[in-house]
C-alpha cells in the first residue's frame, strides 16, 4: 500500500544507512584546537594517482606542506619547545636560538610567538634575502654571519649554540640535528602514518637533513612491523647513501674539503649531510638509492603537470626516492613517502627555470611518462 511504500522509503535499510552515514560524516569534522598548537601534525596522506598509475603501486605521501609554517619542521619546532618548557628550560619572555637557513627557523620563530618567547635565528650571509626577510616578519631576530666550516667557532650554528650558553636558565637552544625532541616528534609522524594505512603499507621513503624524520617514522613503523622497508633517498654530495651501503662515511674534514671545492653538488634544499647526526644514528634504513638533480626537477615538474602538487625540491626527491622503490618491489605494493613543504619557498631556485638553466637542469615538458621509470 502507499503507506507500506512511505515506511519503506522513510525507514527502510537504505534510508537508515544513508542517515547514518551523513551522522558519521558530521561527526567527522573535528572540533576547535585549541591554538596553533593544534594546528601542527595530523596532516592528510594524499594518493599521488600519477606515480601510483605509472608504477602499479600505492603511492601515498604525508602533505606536510599543510602544517601552519608550511613544512615539516613545524612538528619538530613545536616537540623542541614544548619539550623545554615542560623541563623548565624555558619561559616565557626566555629565547630559542638555532642555526638554521631552512625551514627550522620560520617553524622556530612562530611557535615562539605561540608561547610568548622570543626567537634568534643564525643564518649564513649568502642565504637568499627572502629567508631572512621572512624570519624577521614572523618576529625572529635574524643574525647572518659569514659562511665558515661547520669547524669554525664562526659557524651559524656554533654562534647559534654560544648565544644560547651565554644565558643559561633563559636562552635554549634549539638544535634540531643533535636534539632528541626531532627524533620524539617524528614518532608522531610514523604513528599518523600507520593509522592511516591501516598498517598496510610495505615501505617508506625519506631523504634526510638531521635525519629525524626518517629516523622517527623508521621507529614507530617497525615498532609496529619490523618488515616494513624503509628505504634512504640521498641527493647527490650527500654520504648517507655511502654510509648505508658500504658503511663508509667522509670524515668531517673530508667532507667540507668536498663541498669548499663543489659548493654546487646539489640544488635540493634541507636533506643530505656528511656527518651522522645524533638524529640519523636512531634511523633504521634497510635500502638506500641515490637521486640526482635532474630527477628531483623533473619529478616536480610532472607532479605538477599530472596532479596540480606544488612541491618543494626536498618532496620532489622523496618521490623520486618513491618510485625508485616501487621498481626495486615491483607493483602491488604500498609505498609511503613525505612532501616535507611546497613549491612556494623555492621560488628563486628549484622553481626557477633561469637558475636551473644555469646548472643545465632546465625543466622540459613531461607527459605521463618519467624518463627514469621504463
Ligand atoms: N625537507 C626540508 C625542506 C627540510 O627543511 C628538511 C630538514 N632539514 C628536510 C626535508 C629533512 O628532514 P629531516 O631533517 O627530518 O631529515
Amino acid at each position: 500500500s502507499a503507506l507500506q511504500q512511505w515506511r519503506e522509503w522513510l525507514f527502510g535499510p537504505k534510508q537508515l544507512l544513508w542517515k547514518a552515514a551523513r551522522v558519521s560524516a558530521l561527526s567527522e569534522h573535528p572540533r576547535a584546537v585549541d591554538g596553533i598548537a593544534g594546528l601542527v601534525g595530523n596532516t592528510p596522506l594524499v594518493r599521488i594517482r600519477s606515480l601510483s598509475e605509472l608504477t602499479g603501486c600505492e603511492i601515498l605521501a604525508k602533505a606536510e606542506m599543510l602544517n601552519p609554517g608550511g613544512s615539516v619542521k613545524d612538528r619538530v619546532a613545536l616537540q623542541i619547545v614544548q619539550e623545554a618548557i615542560a623541563e623548565g628550560r624555558l619561559r616565557p619572555g626566555g629565547l630559542i636560538t638555532e642555526g638554521t637557513a631552512g625551514s627550522t627557523g620560520v617553524s622556530l620563530a612562530m611557535v615562539a610567538a605561540a608561547y610568548g618567547c622570543r626567537c634568534r635565528i643564525a643564518m649564513p650571509d649568502d642565504a637568499a634575502l627572502e629567508k631572512s626577510q621572512l624570519l624577521s616578519a614572523l618576529g625572529a631576530q635574524v643574525q647572518r654571519v659569514r659562511p665558515v666550516s661547520i669547524t669554525h667557532p664562526g659557524h651559524f650554528v656554533n654562534v647559534a649554540r654560544r648565544e644560547a650558553a651565554l644565558d643559561p636558565g633563559v636562552s635554549v637552544f634549539a638544535d634540531q640535528f643533535e636534539n632528541a625532541a626531532n627524533f620524539r616528534a617524528h614518532l608522531k609522524t610514523g604513528e599518523e602514518i600507520w593509522q592511516q594505512t591501516g598498517g598496510s603499507l610495505d615501505a617508506f621513503v625519506s631523504g634526510a637533513g638531521t635525519g629525524g624524520t626518517i629516523a622517527g617514522v623508521s621507529h614507530q613503523l617497525k615498532s609496529r612491523n619490523p618488515s616494513v622497508q624503509v628505504v634512504l633517498i640521498d641527493p647527490p654530495g650527500s654520504s648517507l647513501f655511502n654510509k648505508v651501503k658500504r658503511g663508509v662515511l667522509y670524515t668531517r674534514h673530508e667532507a667540507e674539503g668536498k663541498r669548499l671545492k663543489n659548493p654546487f653538488d646539489t640544488i635540493t634544499e634541507g636533506i643530505g649531510i656528511n656527518r651522522i647526526t645524533a638524529n640519523f644514528s636512531k634511523a633504521q634504513i634497510d635500502e638506500a638509492f641515490q637521486g640526482t638533480d635532474r630527477e628531483a626537477v623533473e619529478m616536480a615538474q610532472f607532479l605538477l603537470r599530472n596532479d596540480g602538487l606544488f612541491v618543494g625540491s626536498s618532496a620532489a626527491m622523496n618521490c623520486v626516492g618513491a618510485v625508485k622503490t616501487a621498481q626495486l618491489l615491483g607493483a602491488g605494493h604500498t609505498i609511503v613517502t613525505v612532501l616535507c613543504d611546497g613549491g612556494q619557498r623555492h621560488l628563486s631556485k628549484f622553481h626557477n627555470p633561469e637558475y636551473l638553466a644555469q646548472y643545465g637542469l632546465a625543466p622540459r615538458h613531461t607527459g605521463k611518462e618519467l624518463s627514469f621509470v621504463q
